[in-house]
């Protein structure tokens, strides 16, 4: 029999390249639609093109055929700029929806969807009936996105599932983002090349997971005979001031005598925090994850010392 053929947008980035080690490993044939730099293994077949341009998406879906496709190219950092943020994430979506519907109809599609979806919460912990009341453009970006694939879900019948995605980081996350920042600091400043971490709201709360586990449930949801939406979150909240300490403490350093809180980095006060409830993924799925909140932060700031001391040798 035939290898069963995935395409990944985004392959270049943090779930991507994690979701097509799982899925190798899993003897499929692995299709990757990126636009700059080098997917990470050599046994990923490369297609090169813009999420922007609509023929490019409709040939990459022609050439890869796929059984099942992994939507998770997006503009990822909600501060990014509005109008790329809509082109990106909304009219990229819908390049992948009638890509698919046009060239590869039985292909499943996993949506990357997010917490930031429900945006301005009056619960906590959220779940599938939460309402989506988006609080940024990011947030609205996702929330059209799924609409349209719940559009072509029920009216054109595509299997296409929607992941809830809660934060979930890995070393491969991206710098900017809240956790790579600290673990990069704390690396830095335990080998003397920084003397300070610069961050904004410490009582942020969030519900950080790990990428490894975050892309098993997202092919999970495609093994199901039916196509539905799915909560990814480990239930636990964190504050960024529990992030901070335990990557200090980490390389064995008092974090209150580097921290340097900015009005700079503050985003507008968050009142309910994201903590997502994922009992519909443990039970449906029989996802669970896998990786804690102490291995997590422990590994990235594992990573971060090994590569800030490699590069200190040159
Ligand atoms: P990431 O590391 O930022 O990766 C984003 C990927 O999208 C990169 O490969 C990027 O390519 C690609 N991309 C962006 N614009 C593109 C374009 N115009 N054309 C083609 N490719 C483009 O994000 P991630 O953390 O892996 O997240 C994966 C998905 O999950 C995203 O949809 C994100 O919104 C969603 N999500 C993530 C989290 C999280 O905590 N990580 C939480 C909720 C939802 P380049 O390498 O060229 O930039
Ligand atoms: P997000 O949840 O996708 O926005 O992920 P981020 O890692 O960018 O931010 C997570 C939380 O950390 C948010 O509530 C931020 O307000 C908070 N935060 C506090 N200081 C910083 C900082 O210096 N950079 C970033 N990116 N976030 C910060």
């Amino acid at each position: 029999m035939s290898a069963r053929r995935a395409l990944i947008t985004g392959i270049t980035g943090q779930d991507g390249s994690y979701l097509a080690q799982h899925l190798l490993a899993q003897g499929y044939e692995v299709h990757g639609l990126f636009r700059a730099g080098e997917p990470n293994s050599g046994r990923i077949h490369r297609h090169e093109g813009e999420l922007e341009d609509p023929s490019v998406v409709a040939s990459v879906v022609a050439d890869a055929r796929p059984d099942e496709c992994y939507h998770l190219a997006a503009q990822t950092f909600v501060p990014e700029e509005e109008f790329s943020t809509i082109r990106i994430n909304v009219s990229g979506t819908l390049h992948v929806l009638e890509a698919l519907r046009r060239g590869a109809p039985n292909c499943r599609l996993f949506f990357a969807g997010s917490s930031e979806m429900f945006g301005d919460v009056d619960v906590s912990p959220q779940d599938e009936t939460t309402p989506l009341r988006p609080r940024n453009i990011y947030g609205v970006s996702k929330v059209a996105a799924y609409q349209l694939m719940r559009v072509y879900r029920e009216q054109h019948g595509a299997f296409a599932c929607c992941g809830y995605l809660y934060n979930h980081e890995s070393p491969r996350r991206g710098p900017h983002f809240v956790t790579r920042k600290i673990t990069q600091a704390a690396a830095r400043i335990k080998l003397g090349k920084e003397t300070e971490l610069r961050l904004g709201n410490l009582d942020a709360i969030r519900d950080w997971g790990h990428a490894r586990d975050y892309v098993r449930a997202m092919w999970l949801m495609l093994q199901q005979p039916t196509p539905d939406d799915y909560v990814v979150a480990t239930g636990q909240g964190r504050t960024v001031r529990d992030f901070v300490e335990a990557a200090f403490n980490a390389v064995g350093l008092d974090w209150q005598k580097y921290v340097r809180v900015e009005p700079e980095f503050y985003r507008p006060t968050e009142k309910i925090p994201f903590i997502g409830c994922a009992a519909k993924a443990r039970e449906k799925l029989s996802w669970v994850n896998e990786l804690d909140f102490c291995m997590l932060v422990a590994e990235m700031v594992q990573h971060d010392l090994a590569s800030e001391a490699a590069i200190a040798k040159y």
